[in-house]
């Protein structure tokens, strides 16, 4: 599983970042990717990427601002033009006001798409658990922005555990059915009495994943809850040190109180984005220092970096 930052940058696109998206590739998981937000220009940065476009299944957005959205109607007209490949269904989940967005750009654009779109919208009253299937469950919790914006929190279900066939084997278990049977976990007897207990070969379940994605927001307790004991927080730093008086007024936060945020959840690892044009490369450089007096495993990404979870 890994995270692709496509674009990292605050409010409008610079040389070096890309306004907001970012790819959750679960293709070992479950050969699907899920964008989170989906800024104009995403689909010129998914071509700089190995990102099969069809291969997203799920778009997830977190606030209807321009520089999160505006990437849609022209990522999801491109994504029907896969010579030869199969049209699959995609799903977008985001607050209400993004279905009329969609649907009203491409029908005055005269757009039609090939495959369905299904709409998932909430707003503050409809939130909490947003999607479950066998492998994932996401959640959403409205933030502090200056309109409606949610936090995501991916939780993959925890991983069965695994069969050690060299053991079995050498305990004298045969191959074939019987094999079958310890993997689900049943008690068997062997043709001369040995009495072998599953639980003894099959190691104990891994913890599936826990990844946070917040939306543009002010230092609020909703991200802590996103993100307690996340393998991953990514979160917005659009202001430095020292500037927490004007990140309040706008809406947003600084590195400081992602840092606080990501310490606060006992996450186990921090990634900054929604980075402003004004900073330049040895200000980011001092934006991760600055964080990381309080909160050392933090990091600044890049338009393009993938991160492995
Ligand atoms: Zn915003």
């Amino acid at each position: 599983m890994e995270i692709q930052f496509l674009g990292t940058g605050a409010g409008q696109p610079s040389k070096s970042r890309n306004v907001s998206s970012l790819a959750l590739k679960l293709l070992d998981e479950i050969n699907e990717v899920w964008l989170f937000d989906c800024g104009e220009g995403t689909q010129n940065r998914i071509l700089e990427t190995s990102i099969r476009p069809r291969k997203v299944s799920k778009i997830f957005i977190t606030h209807l601002h321009g520089d999160h959205i505006f990437g849609l109607p022209g990522f999801l007209s491109s994504r029907a033009f896969q010579a030869n490949e199969e049209q699959t269904d995609l799903e977008i989940y985001g607050p209400v006001g993004i279905k009329s967005f969609v649907l009203t750009s491409l029908r005055v654009s005269g757009s039609r798409l090939p495959y369905q779109i299904h709409f998932h919208e909430f707003d503050e009253g409809s939130l909490g658990k947003i999607m479950e299937t066998d492998k994932f469950t996401v959640y959403a919790e409205a933030l502090d922005h200056t309109i409606f914006c949610v936090g995501y929190r991916i939780m993959q279900k925890d991983l069965e555990g695994t069969l050690d066939a060299d053991k079995l084997k050498a305990a004298g278990v045969p191959f074939g059915p019987l094999f079958g049977q310890v993997k689900n976990g049943q008690d068997v007897t062997l043709e001369d009495g040995t009495q072998i207990i599953a639980a003894d070969y099959i190691s104990a379940p891994r913890p599936g994943k826990v990844i946070t994605i917040l939306g543009d927001t002010r230092k609020t307790n909703a991200s802590v809850r996103l993100a307690v004991n996340a393998d991953v927080l990514v979160h917005e730093s659009t202001y430095g040190k020292g500037d927490e008086k004007i990140a309040r007024k706008h809406g947003h936060s600084t590195n400081m109180q992602a840092a606080e945020v990501a310490r606060e959840a006992g996450a186990k690892r921090l990634l900054l984005n929604h980075i402003s044009a004004r900073f330049l490369s040895k200000d980011v450089s001092q934006l991760r220092k600055d964080a990381a007096t309080i909160f050392d495993k933090v990091h600044v990404v890049k338009d393009l970096e993938e991160v492995e979870i």
